[in-house]
């Protein structure tokens, strides 16, 4: 008799800002990847916020930050994210969550997700408690201050970070 395996590819969307991808976002992507096959970080490029990394420097970081990972694919979005998943048939969107205040605000964006493309389900993943107090704009706020944030953020970013503000100080 024979028989056929059905190997149906799970594929997930995780996107965001990344100014500057942290360790919380790396966290989410390494727990993130034991549950999927494929993972597309989608570095969102809104023209509404004003962002200290260009598109360009965020996805450079967040590739190499990946770069062991060959089911991980990085690139860069001007539009709905939903848009996103529609063009790839992905049906998956993968958010964090660090507390209550980021699930209120994550809940009503599902709720608005769900209503542009109602096929698609958003999971919230929960941060690791080691991670939960890390966001990138008080990274920034703490590295434009010369503090030390080596814990926070992998060496690459550090390194970025520390470029982009000795060079906003002259
Ligand atoms: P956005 O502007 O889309 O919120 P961010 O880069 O700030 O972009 O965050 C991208 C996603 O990663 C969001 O779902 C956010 O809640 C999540 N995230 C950010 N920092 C952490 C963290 N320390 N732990 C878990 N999830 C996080």
């Amino acid at each position: 008799m024979l028989s056929y395996a059905l190997f149906i590819m799970l594929r997930a969307v995780f996107p965001g800002s990344f100014d500057p991808p942290t360790y919380g976002h790396i966290n989410i992507i390494e727990r993130a990847v034991e549950i999927f096959d494929e993972l597309h970080i989608i570095v969102a490029v809104n023209r509404e916020k004003k962002y200290l990394f260009s598109p360009e420097e965020r996805v450079a970081m967040m590739r190499n930050l990946v770069s062991h990972w060959s089911n991980v694919h990085v690139d860069m979005w001007d539009s709905l994210i939903v848009n996103y998943l529609s063009k790839e048939n992905i049906k998956v969107l993968i958010r964090g969550v660090r507390g209550v205040s980021d699930f209120a605000y994550e809940f009503d964006l599902s709720m608005m997700n769900k209503g542009l493309n109602p096929s698609i389900e958003t999971i919230f993943m929960t941060t690791d408690p080691k991670y939960f107090i890390l966001r990138s704009s008080a990274i920034k706020e703490l590295a434009s201050f010369g503090g030390d944030v080596s814990t926070m953020v992998p060496p690459i970013v550090a390194e970025a970070l520390k470029k982009k503000y000795d060079r906003a100080s002259f």
